[in-house]
């Protein structure tokens, strides 16, 4: 495994890989890696000829008061996992060096950032664009993979790719969980025991919704008002921040649930935030999305 720090190495790396005709596959994460990273590395082995992995905290994407400071760093742990999973690469650029003083360029998308994280993160999305647009131009992937875990994140990429002619595939692998349904998180690290005991409640919510909505049921109201009261039953530290039934591609919220329709939870337990969600009837949209299979 190749471990890159410099920009231009990378970059090097990348154009000479390139006029091999060989093909990359990047996997940008922010470190701490767990199974739900793995999987993505896992995923990106069958999409190409070199998975290239990046570990960045980006501070442009955590507001004033975030988790910036505390968030899990662990850099020779995440170094051994990619060894151990093959990785080609390893990329760990310095903060110094993605923003070097007087940068002042920033991605910004003005429609699909708007609701979700979006509402409740100001500049966020903002920041996650700007170091992927930045990581895209040093890696120069065929192919990049983004998990649905972060279902909004994904889609904005996927469009930013496609508006400013980026010419990198976005493909969206499924949320890998815990065996109590927990979507895997960094973050998850934070809980106490009592919040960590009552987290499941945002997954089994929306398994119920979609057992609802498999029964013929299709008001979105509905719908979330059910998560809503799911989540009050068995999570009743858990603050909402929001539930929505959102069209997947217009990020507009839908009155009846369909095929494409996007369930989605933010809450907070503590100090901590958790996001979740499902798509409904995911197999019908997958090639729409560049959905990778659950089983694959
Ligand atoms: P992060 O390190 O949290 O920025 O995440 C890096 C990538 O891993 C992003 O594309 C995330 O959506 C993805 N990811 C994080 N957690 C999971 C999970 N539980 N299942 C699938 N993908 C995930």
């Amino acid at each position: 495994m190749r471990d890159i720090e410099h920009l231009e190495a990378m970059r090097a790396w990348s154009q000479a890989t390139r006029r091999a005709g060989e093909r990359i596959v990047f996997v940008p994460t922010m470190g701490a890696l767990h199974a739900g990273h793995i999987a993505l590395i896992q995923r990106a082995r069958g999409l190409g000829d070199h998975v290239v992995v990046s570990l960045f905290v980006n501070p442009t994407q955590f507001g004033p008061g975030e988790d910036f400071d505390r968030y899990p760093r662990m850099l020779e742990a995440d170094r051994e996992a990619c060894r151990a999973h093959a990785v080609d690469v390893f990329f760990r650029p310095s903060a110094e060096a993605m923003y070097p003083p007087g940068h002042s360029v920033y991605v910004q998308e003005d429609r699909l950032s708007q609701p979700l994280c979006g509402a409740r993160r100001p500049g966020h999305f903002r920041g996650v664009l700007t170091v992927v647009a930045q990581l895209f131009n040093l890696v120069q992937p065929h192919t990049a993979v983004f998990g649905q875990k972060d279902a909004q994140q994904a889609r904005l990429i996927q469009q930013m790719a496609r508006d400013l002619h980026m010419g990198v595939e976005v493909r969206m692998a499924p949320t890998v969980r815990e065996a109590d349904g927990l979507a895997m998180s960094s973050r998850n690290r934070y809980l106490s025991a009592v919040q960590r005991a009552q987290a499941p409640a945002l997954a089994r919510a929306l398994a119920h919704a979609r057992a609802v909505y498999e029964a013929g049921r299709r008001d979105a109201a509905e719908i979330c008002s059910e998560i809503r009261a799911q989540c009050a039953r068995w999570a009743p530290e858990a603050a909402l921040e929001y539930v929505e039934a959102m069209d997947f591609d217009r990020m507009e919220p839908v009155d009846q649930c369909a095929p494409g329709t996007l369930l989605a939870i933010g809450a907070r337990l503590g100090a901590t935030r958790l996001i979740d969600n499902i798509l409904l009837d995911a197999g019908t949209v997958a090639d729409r999305f560049g959905l990778l299979p659950e089983d694959g």
